[in-house]
C-alpha cells in the first residue's frame, strides 16, 4: 500500500511544476514516468544541470516567466516550497481550487516505503545525517531526501529504497495535507522564519505539528520534552503515534533521556534498551544530545543493534559550517558555525563550550531577540567582532555583557582582530545569529572565507 491513497490527487492529466530546483525537477521526471503531461515553469533562471536533466527527459519547461495560461489549465500542481503563499500566481490558483501540493507530498503517493522525517527549528540536518549513517552503517538499504541530497520523487522514481530519512521544512509541510510518517521528529521550536506566518508563532507551531498529522498508532512521534514550545502545544495537536519524548533534564519511561551518571538512555518499547555514556558520542553539546536523542530512537524504532548503534554515535562525523573545528593556532581553537543563522542555534553553540569566547557575529539581523544569549555572553565571551552591514542591533543589546565589541571591515579583518584579542586555551567562534547575504553568497561562503582566514594566520 502507497503512503498516500491515490484517489485523493488526480493520477493523470497535466501536472505543472512551479520551480525547477533539485525537487522541481526530481517532480516532473517522476510526474512523467507515471504518465502524466509534464509542463515546468520558473520565474528565475534554471540552473544548467537541472536544464540538462529537462531536456535530457523531454519534459516541456520555461524560465524567465509563468505563462498563465499554460498553467492554470494545470490538473495537478507541485510547487517550490521557496515561492511563498502570498506570489500572486499562488493566490489566483488557489481561489481556482487547484490542487498544489509539495513534492513530498507527491512523491509519497507513489512509494511504500518507511519514512522518518525530520523537522524541527534547529538539528535538522545534523540529526537526519546522524540517522541516515546510523541505518546505513546497520546494513539498512535507506535513501536521503528532503531538504538533503538527491530529490525525494527523483529516487522514487528512478532508484528507490525500502526506507528514506527525510529532512523536512516547515515550508513543505505547508502544502502536505495527506502525507503520514512512520516516525516523526518535532526536534524543538523557536522562532524562525516568521514573516512567512504572518508573524504569528501560532501558525510556524501549527505547520512544524503538520508533521504528525494523519499518524497512525503504530506510529511513531518522537518530540523534545525541555522544549517549551512543542510541549504546550501537544494538546492542541494530538496524535494516536506512541509518543516517545526525550530530556536531558528527566527521566523518561519510554523515550531517551540523560542520566545522573551522565549515560544517555533510549527505551522504545519491545526493543532491547541502549545506554551510551554521552562523553563519548563524537558529537559534543547538550544541542547534539537531544540530535543523538531523536536518531537513536529512529534507531531503535527500526531494532538496530546497540553495538552498531555505539560504533556510529561515537564516530559520526558532521558535515561543514556546523561547530566545524578548523584549527587550533598558538593554543586557540577556531570554529565555524556558519550555519548558525537564528539567535537559538548561537545559544547551543555558546553553551557547548567550557572555554572564554572571543564571538564573530552579525550579518542581515532577521528582527532578532538577543536577550536570550545576555547570560552566556556575560559568563562566557570577552569580545564580540561583528561583521555585516548593520552592527548597530549587537552593539545595543551586549554592551553591558562583555568587554570588547567592535566592528570589521571583512572576514579576514574579523579573524586578525580575533586572533588578536584570544589568547591560549580561548576559542574563536564564528556563529553569527544572521542571515549571510549582505557580505556573502550564502552560509557556505561566509563559512568558507572564514576557514580561509583562519588558515592564513
Ligand atoms: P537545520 O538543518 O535545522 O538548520 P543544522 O543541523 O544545520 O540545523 O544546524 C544548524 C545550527 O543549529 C548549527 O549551527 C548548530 O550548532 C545548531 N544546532 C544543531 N542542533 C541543534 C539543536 N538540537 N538545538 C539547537 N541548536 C542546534
Amino acid at each position: 500500500m502507497s503512503n498516500i491513497a491515490h484517489n485523493y490527487y488526480p493520477q493523470a492529466g497535466r501536472l505543472v511544476i512551479l520551480g525547477a530546483g533539485e525537487s522541481g525537477v526530481g517532480a516532473a521526471i517522476l510526474g512523467k514516468d507515471k504518465g502524466f503531461d509534464v509542463f515546468v515553469s520558473d520565474m528565475g533562471q534554471i540552473a544548467d544541470t537541472y536544464k540538462k536533466q529537462l531536456e535530457q527527459e523531454q519534459i516541456a519547461f520555461e524560465e524567465g516567466k509563468h505563462s498563465v495560461e499554460l498553467i492554470l489549465n494545470a490538473d495537478l500542481l507541485v510547487k517550490s516550497p521557496g515561492i511563498p503563499e502570498k506570489a500572486p500566481l499562488i493566490k489566483e490558483l488557489r481561489s481556482l481550487g487547484k490542487p498544489l501540493i509539495s513534492e513530498i507530498e507527491f512523491a509519497a503517493q507513489y512509494t511504500d516505503a518507511k519514512l522518518y522525517c525530520i523537522t524541527g527549528s534547529n538539528g535538522k540536518t545534523t540529526t537526519t545525517m546522524l540517522t541516515y549513517t546510523l541505518l546505513k552503517n546497520a546494513g539498512l538499504d535507506v535513501g536521503l531526501a528532503g531538504n538533503i541530497g538527491n530529490s525525494f520523487a527523483l529516487q522514487v522514481a528512478r532508484e528507490p529504497h525500502a526506507c528514506y530519512v527525510l529532512e523536512i521544512s516547515s515550508f513543505m509541510l505547508d502544502d502536505m495535507y495527506h502525507f503520514r510518517a512512520d516516525v516523526a521528529v518535532i526536534l524543538n521550536i523557536t522562532p524562525d522564519h516568521l514573516d512567512r506566518y504572518e508573524y504569528k508563532m501560532e501558525n510556524y507551531v501549527a505547520s512544524k505539528f503538520r508533521m504528525v498529522q494523519n499518524q497512525r498508532d503504530t506510529d511513531y512521534f518522537i518530540y523534545c520534552l525541555d522544549d517549551p514550545e512543542t510541549v504546550a502545544a501537544l494538546d492542541k495537536h494530538p496524535t494516536k503515534a506512541m509518543h516517545l519524548p526525550f530530556s536531558a533534564e528527566q527521566e523518561v519511561e519510554q523515550g531517551a533521556f540523560v542520566d545522573a551518571h551522565n549515560k544517555l538512555n533510549i527505551i522504545v518499547p519491545h526493543r532491547e534498551a541502549f545506554t551510551m555514556n554521552i562523553e563519548e558520542l563524537s558529537l559534543q553539546g547538550k544541542h547534539n544530545v537531544y540530535n543523538n536523542s531523536a536518531a537513536g530512537l529512529i534507531a531503535k524504532v527500526q531494532e538496530l543493534r546497540n553495538q552498531s548503534m555505539k560504533e556510529s554515535m561515537g564516530s559520526f562525523v558532521n558535515i561543514e559550517h556546523r561547530l566545524e573545528h578548523v584549527a587550533c593556532i598558538g593554543g586557540v581553537n577556531y570554529i565555524n558555525d556558519s550555519k548558525a543563522t537564528n539567535v537559538n542555534s548561537v545559544w547551543y553553540a555558546l553553551e557547548s563550550f567550557s572555554t572564554e569566547i572571543v564571538l564573530i557575529m552579525g550579518g542581515v539581523d532577521k528582527g532578532n531577540d538577543y536577550d536570550m544569549l545576555k547570560d552566556l555572553v556575560q559568563a562566557k565571551v570577552k569580545a564580540i567582532i561583528c561583521i555585516g552591514k548593520d552592527t548597530g542591533r549587537i552593539h545595543e543589546a551586549f554592551e553591558d555583557d562583555t568587554e570588547v565589541i567592535v566592528n570589521s571591515a571583512s572576514m579576514s579583518d574579523a579573524v586578525q582582530i580575533a586572533s588578536h584579542l584570544a589568547k591560549k586555551g580561548d576559542t574563536v567562534l564564528l556563529s553569527p545569529a544572521c542571515a549571510s547575504f549582505d557580505w556573502f553568497k550564502n552560509y557556505e561562503e561566509r563559512g568558507d572565507k572564514f576557514k580561509e582566514a583562519v588558515m592564513t594566520l
